[in-house]
């Protein structure tokens, strides 16, 4: 087979070489061409093989260096294919080693991936804190380890008052000079407020106060020993009775559906003067009378009554000047009574059937 030695048709044998390198599609494709191509009878290396037979020497030279310049080109051809392919396959190498955490989960471990919320006693605080924004209040915190004078003195309790049997204690041995125990309520939170209010004269008050309160009650369906309260206060000049039976009232239809109304009961309580219970619309049986309610139609949901003189001069206000009221419940039995909970239990038991019904 004779090769084509002039210009032309060594152009042609160029073109088709690189068409067949443009048109590899991989390594080993282009690998099996060039072989090919640099094969004994491939058209070049045969154009380069017939080099001798031509007999003028100039005419032989020019030849030459024509077919010599066609096999570097296709050579370039080859080693550019040679690069792009190595990049291609480069990447999608790295595609194929790229860790998918997500994969790996459904994959491996077969469970759907399923979004979290937050708990229910936690929601039911919010969901407090909103209403009662609402209706104008702040939001207050305290600290859960309280002295003896913020958690019984100040509100009113002296050491050896027969009301701290209402109080099962657990006390911290902290080695300090006062008696410092885990608060029983979150009422101490309404000295520190009182107290701050004093100092910065910046009264009247108006806030809620949600926390976390300790007795050492053994759990059932209705106590626990660490328990949610939230306890509101209004400190203001000519704050009457009225104010805070308005203030329950709001509360509760706010919170609980327009149907669910409040009444007061008499009660005692060391802090408040008068006090009261204050009791809902039973909101199992919407007051027809139930189990829940013992054929009442109303269910407890707290305690109030206008702050006792004495807690305002524990904390330098005179109660001449000024009046308020407080009051306060428990979050966990709020929550329990507004989803029908039967044992309050099911809220600490971590039992996550339970809690994803919320
Ligand atoms: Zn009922």
């Amino acid at each position: 087979m004779s090769a084509p030695l002039d210009a032309s048709g060594l152009g042609a044998l160029v073109a088709q070489a690189s068409a067949a390198i443009a048109s590899s599609a991989t390594l080993s494709a282009l690998d099996e061409l060039a072989t090919t191509l640099r094969a004994k009878d491939a058209p070049l290396l045969l154009a380069r093989r017939s080099l001798g037979e031509i007999t003028d020497e100039a005419e032989r030279k020019a030849t030459g260096a024509r077919v010599g310049e066609a096999m570097e080109a296709v050579n370039a051809a080859l080693a550019a294919r040679r690069s792009d392919l190595e990049a291609i396959e480069r990447r999608a190498q790295l595609e194929r080693d790229a860790l998918d955490l997500t994969e790996v989960v459904v994959d491996q471990v077969r469970v759907p991936v399923r979004r979290g919320s937050l708990h229910l006693v936690t929601q039911t605080r919010a969901a407090l804190e909103d209403v009662f924004v609402g209706m104008g209040f702040e939001v207050a915190e305290g600290p859960e380890v309280e002295t003896d004078w913020y958690n019984f003195e100040a509100l009113n309790i002296p050491p050896g008052h027969p009301a701290r049997d209402m109080y099962d204690t657990m006390y911290l041995d902290l080695g300090l000079p006062e008696t410092a125990l885990l608060r029983t309520h979150t009422s101490p939170t309404q000295i520190h407020l009182l107290e701050k209010a004093v100092a910065e004269g910046t009264l009247p008050v108006h806030a809620v106060m949600p926390g976390r309160c300790y007795r050492l009650d053994t759990p059932d369906a209705r106590h626990l020993p660490v328990f949610h309260q939230i306890e509101g206060l209004v400190v203001d000049k000519g704050i009457t009775f009225g104010d805070l039976a308005g203030v329950i009232e709001t509360f509760t239809a706010a919170y609980f559906g327009p149907d669910i109304h409040s009444r007061l009961r008499p009660a005692y309580f060391p802090f408040t003067e008068p006090s009261a219970e204050f009791e809902i619309t039973c909101t199992i049986c919407r007051g027809e009378g139930c189990r829940t309610c013992s054929r009442t139609g109303w269910i407890e949901l707290g305690g109030c009554g206008m702050v006792d003189p004495a807690v305002f001069e524990a904390v330098g206000i005179d109660p001449a000047e000024y009046s308020g009221f407080a009051f306060g419940f428990g979050i966990d039995r709020c929550a329990q009574m507004r989803h029908g909970i039967a044992d309050m239990r099911a809220l600490i038991e971590n039992d996550l059937r339970f809690a994803r019904q919320f």
